[in-house]
């Protein structure tokens, strides 16, 4: 199929039905509920090749990340963990804020620098991430009954997450351009540490009790970093 990296399959008990994930590196994750046929799939992958290849085709998809030196002011933004992408426009005006209507975000500076678009950026995605987390933590909180309470949001160079021995977390917003399950797999990780404030066995096994694909997050995100885009690490 043009344009696509590789291809990935997942057998998996607990899906419904036969979903396509395309990921920032272009390659394709095929999730299919056991027991499907493989020219079940085989069609189904077929039927979706249109949307697939017009996807990749978005610059959002194109490889960005600290290697292609792309770090320019971006004209299009992926946030990743919601499947949510937006061409961004800017313009001069009164104030400084953000607006999105339809696919578009549009950022209103005072001065269009692109140091001063950087931070109207950053302030809305710092929102976004907000907005985005908690409904997440609610989510995890009700599925394993691990509280949480205050949750500030930074954009740390080298970590994704933290929670202090008050329980307080901290998660980094530039997590909005990860896969959806390495995003969940952090939240699981601090909210666990309300719990167990270590690394310890105990800690391990109550994480890989809520998340049973532990070891394959832990090792994905390893190398998570490289799939932010080129500017994330000067904002
Ligand atoms: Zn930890």
């Amino acid at each position: 199929m043009a344009g696509v990296s590789s291809c990935h399959l997942r057998h998996s008990s607990r899906a419904k039905r036969i979903r396509i994930e395309l990921r920032p590196d272009r390659s394709i994750l095929i999730v299919i509920p056991s027991g499907t046929r493989e020219d079940q799939w085989l069609a189904f992958v077929l039927s979706k090749r249109q949307w697939i290849e017009r996807t990749l085709q978005k610059s959002a998809y194109q490889p960005h990340g600290r290697r292609t030196g792309a770090v320019g002011f971006p004209s299009i933004i992926n946030l990743f963990c919601m499947q949510q992408q937006y061409y961004i426009r800017h313009h001069a005006g009164t104030q400084n804020r953000a607006t999105v209507v339809a696919e578009t975000l549009a950022l209103v500076c005072k001065n269009p620098s692109e140091k001063q678009l950087f931070q109207n950026l950053r302030r809305w995605l710092v929102a976004r991430a907000r907005e985005e987390f908690s409904a997440r933590l609610d989510g995890i909180s009700k599925t394993t009954g691990l509280k949480w309470s205050r949750l500030s949001i930074r954009g740390q160079k080298t970590r994704w997450g933290s929670c202090s021995a008050q329980g307080n977390l901290s998660l980094n917003f530039k997590m909005l351009f990860l896969p959806s399950d390495l995003v969940d797999h952090v939240l699981l990780h601090e909210l666990v540490h309300t719990q167990e404030m270590n690394h310890s066995h105990r800690f391990w096994t109550l994480m890989k009790k809520f998340d049973p694909k532990c070891e394959l997050h832990r090792a994905e995100l390893r190398d998570a970093g490289q799939l932010l885009p080129g500017w994330a690490v000067k904002i």
